[in-house]
């Protein structure tokens, strides 16, 4: 996926900063917290403030380009992938992991209820993943 044109899809002005940002979001699929991402581009992009990896990372989950999960209540982690799919978060080793749904997204997805517009739904499930199973003393 070429970076800039995602951006430019979702309405974001690509700058050199937003563009690191998504391109690691798209190349980590690990759902990275704002302080993996600010650690990892910091280091070609010293100038980078967190403040501006936090509000870079909210334009896009504003923007649709990008999705904010809050199933860790102690980091807000990003995902690249703005489909809805549920998380699944490993309360041992803080892993996400993604589940996707077997039907189209939007098929199962309600639009409207008792009057509501509905524009997001977050599935979070919480456990103890199969590595951190595997490795019970
Ligand atoms: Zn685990
Ligand atoms: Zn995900």
């Amino acid at each position: 996926m070429n970076v800039t044109e995602h951006l430019l899809k979702h309405q974001i002005k690509p700058s050199v900063q937003r563009i690191a940002i998504m391109q690691y979001l798209l190349d980590h699929k690990t759902h990275p917290s704002v302080d993996e991402i600010h650690a990892a581009i910091s280091l070609y992009i010293p100038t980078l403030s967190k403040t501006t990896v936090y509000n870079t990372l909210k334009l896009f989950a504003d923007q649709d380009a990008a999705q904010m999960l809050t199933i860790d209540e102690r980091r807000v982690c990003f995902d690249g992938d703005a489909t809805p799919h549920s998380h699944f978060l490993c309360k041992k080793c803080g892993s996400i992991y993604d589940f996707f749904f077997q039907e189209s997204a939007k098929d199962v997805m309600p639009q409207e209820v008792n009057g509501h517009e509905i524009t997001e739904i977050h599935y979070y499930y919480k456990g103890f993943c199969k590595n951190c199973l595997n490795h019970n003393d």
